[in-house]
Parts: structure tokens; sequence; C-alpha cells
């Protein structure tokens, strides 16, 4: 079935903040596509997300090269997507994907090369069927290459047209200072800094990084807005089989102590009065704090999704 784009998608309450000090306005809550979207999920149901996403103003999707499993996966779901779905929204769609992590085999698919970053970038655009993404990160510090030649592929990028604009994620701050001033002074600002950030993880605040991004007009987007489903509801009483912490390995049950249990069900009942769900406090307070653009957060049900929504009017 063929999928028609919500004519009063940009009229359903999606609020779109601007992105530091750029031309570029991303809404307040964004898709990603770590879980849920790879060769081993549902493709229907992966659909579904999006359809729902984009109907509601959800129109920034985040990727990586090695999110699936399998690894390229998630990309190729997007390529797909693009084909059945959204190729005549291209233009209303932000699409970033990324390098840094473990990609392919041997020395030349993992951390900060530039024989890495343009490959892999390649390779994304490949499986995404796009002729460019809107926004490329370096997805990590590389403690290893010099910065000039990280940052200097991450320039050349942006020239050649496969990238409009360019980020870094989990850059610790002294890097990421000189990331500010590598870029800037050759005309690629810096456009977004990603990073985790929420009510169980205040890191890059108590690193200065979000204060050091809204003085230098960077935006920031916070992954995990919910520590993978920590601070919702799911596992208030017990460990549901559908979940993240059951199926995946990046959720360890070992995470969930009668500590953090005690301090989620403190937050829930905070929510609860204020008559909303945990969620939706969750997002709000970081959609709170100084210099955040958007949280980006993930779904594995379009009904999830409706629920994080819920942070954008309030
Ligand atoms: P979240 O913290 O939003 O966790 C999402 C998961 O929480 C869902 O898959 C679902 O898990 C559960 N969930 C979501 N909404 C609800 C709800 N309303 N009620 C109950 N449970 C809910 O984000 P992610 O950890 O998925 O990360 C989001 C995105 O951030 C990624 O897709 C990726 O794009 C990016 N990211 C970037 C990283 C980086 O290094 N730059 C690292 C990690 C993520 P369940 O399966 O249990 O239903």
């Amino acid at each position: 079935d063929k999928y028609f784009a919500d004519p009063l998608r940009y009229d359903g309450g999606m609020k779109f903040e601007r992105c530091g000090r750029s031309g570029v306005m991303l809404p307040k809550v964004s898709l990603g596509f770590w879980h849920n979207f790879g060769g081993v999920d549902s493709y229907e149901r992966s659909r579904e997300i999006t359809h729902y996403a984009f109907d509601h103003g959800v129109v920034h999707f985040d990727l990586a090269n090695n999110y699936g499993p399998p690894y390229g996966s998630a990309e190729e779901t997007m390529g797909r997507l693009m084909d059945d779905d959204f190729a005549p929204y291209r233009d209303e769609l932000f699409i970033s994907t990324k390098a840094g992590y473990d990609m392919w085999p041997g020395p030349y698919g993992n951390w900060g090369s530039r024989k890495y970053l343009m490959a892999s970038l390649d390779q994304s655009l490949k499986r995404m069927h796009l002729d460019y993404v809107d926004l490329f990160y370096s997805h990590r510090y590389d403690p290893e290459t010099p910065l000039e030649e990280t940052l200097q592929a991450l320039v050349d990028i942006v020239r050649s047209g496969k990238a409009l604009y360019v980020g870094i994620s989990r850059w610790p701050l002294e890097a990421t200072k000189f990331a500010e001033q590598y870029l800037r002074e050759r005309d690629v600002p810096m456009l977004i800094y990603q990073g985790r950030l929420n009510m169980l993880d205040r890191a890059p605040q108590e690193e200065g990084i979000l204060d050091f991004c809204a003085e230098k007009g960077i935006g920031f987007i916070s992954f995990s807005p919910l520590a993978q489903g920590l601070l919702t509801d799911r596992y208030l009483n017990g460990i549901p089989a559908d979940s993240r912490m059951s199926k995946g390995k990046f959720l360890k049950e070992s995470m969930l102590t009668e500590e953090l249990l005690a301090k989620l069900r403190t937050y829930n009942k905070q929510a609860q009065e204020q008559g909303k769900p945990l969620s939706q406090m969750a997002l709000e307070w970081i959609l709170q704090q100084r210099g955040v653009t958007s949280v980006l957060v993930g779904a594995s049900s379009a009904q999830q999704l409706q629920k994080n929504l819920l942070c954008v009017n309030s």
C-alpha cells in the first residue's frame, strides 16, 4: 500500500528549535534508528514507526553505519523506505549518519582516519539510496588519529557535497573545543554535538559540553534520552519479555539494581503527581536544559513514539 504523508503533518503541534547559530531548525523530538530498524526487525513495524513520525513532524532521522543488526542494515531499511515511501519527501527530511565505531574488518573500518570516514560515508549513501546526507558525524573521539585528519575529512566531505553539515558525538570537551575552532576557521561550522544527557546521566552538563555548545552556537541533541527505556514505566514491575533488556545486549539486567529501581520509582511518583507519564517528565527535563535542541528517542512501536511526543507541548 502506498504511503501518502498527512497533509496536516506540520499542524499537529510539533515544535521546531533552531540548531545553534545555524539555518537549521530541528524538531524537538527526533527519531533514532539504533534499534528496531535492523535486518532482524520487522520491516512493516519499522515502516509504521517512520510513517507515524513523519506525519507528526518528526522529520529528523538519525542513523549510523553500523546500526542494525547486522551492521549496515538500518541504513538499508532507510534505503528501502526511501524507495517505498519517502523519495517524494526527501527535502522535508533531515537525515544523519555517522562513522567512528567498528564497521568492517581490518584497520580501515573503525575509529577516525580519513580513509575510514570517506569510505564509510560512500557506503552509507549507497545503502540509504541517497545522494547526500544532511548531517555526518564523527561518532567518537579517536585518541590515536591526529584530530586535524578527522576534522579535515569532515571539511572535505562537506565540500564534496556528500553531507550538508557536520557534527561530532561523544568527544571530550578539550577535543570538542579544538574541533569547533578548526571547523569554524574552514567555514564549515560544527552544526551539532550528540551526547547522552538524561535524568540518570548528566555527564555532558557536568563536563561543560552543554555550556560550551550554547556559547559557541552549536546545537546539542540528546541520545538515549529515556536511558534506553529505564526512564519509562517499562521496568518498574519486572522485565517484560519484549523489552530491550530481555532481547538485546546493550541494556543489561545487572544495571537494574535495587538502588536504581528506587530512584525510578521516586521519579515515577513525581511524574504521577504532575499527572504525566515518567517518560514525558524525563524528556521534558532534557528539553528544559540550557543549550538542548532536540531529544533523540528510540521507539519499538508507533504507540511509544506517540507517547514520547507528549513532551513537545509542555
Ligand atoms: P531511548 O532512551 O529513547 O530508548 C528507546 C527505547 O526505550 C525504545 O526502543 C523502547 O525499548 C523504550 N521506550 C521508548 N519509548 C517508550 C515509552 N514511551 N514507553 C516505554 N518504553 C519506551 O533511546 P535509544 O537508546 O534508543 O537511543 C535513541 C537514538 O540515539 C538511537 O536510535 C541513536 O540514533 C542515538 N544513539 C546515539 C549514540 C551515539 O553514540 N551517538 C548512542 C546511542 C544512541 P523497548 O525495546 O524495550 O520497547
